[in-house]
C-alpha cells in the first residue's frame, strides 16, 4: 500500500502501471475521522485520468491525497482504521 501526498509524478506512474489490477482511495487531508468520507476507486478510474486545466495538477496536491494498492480489501480496512466507517465506492468504476 501507497500514499501519495504531494506527489503528482508518482502518483500518475502508479496508476498508469497499476490501470489493469489497481484501486485507490481518494481522501481528504485532515485530521483523522473529519472532512469528507474517503472514496474508493479503480485506477483506472476516469475521474483521475484528465487535470486540473489551470494547475495542471490537482491529484495529490491541494486538499487530496491518494492511498493506492491493488488489494481492494487492504484499502477498505485502512479506511476503516482511519475513519471508523465503511468507505464508499464510486458509482462510476465500481
Ligand atoms: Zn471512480
Amino acid at each position: 500500500m501507497k500514499i501519495f501526498r504531494n506527489q503528482e509524478a508518482a502518483f500518475k506512474d502508479w496508476i498508469a502501471r497499476h490501470s489493469d489490477d489497481g484501486y485507490l482511495l481518494n481522501c481528504v487531508k485532515g485530521k483523522a475521522g473529519t472532512g469528507w468520507p474517503y472514496m474508493l476507486h479503480r485506477a483506472d478510474c476516469n475521474r483521475f485520468t484528465t487535470l486540473n486545466r489551470r494547475s495542471g495538477q490537482n491529484f495529490t496536491t491541494h486538499q487530496y491525497y491518494k492511498v493506492c494498492s491493488t488489494k481492494m480489501a487492504d484499502l477498505i480496512s485502512w479506511a476503516k482504521r482511519e475513519r471508523g466507517e465503511n468507505v464508499p465506492k464510486c458509482k462510476v468504476c465500481l
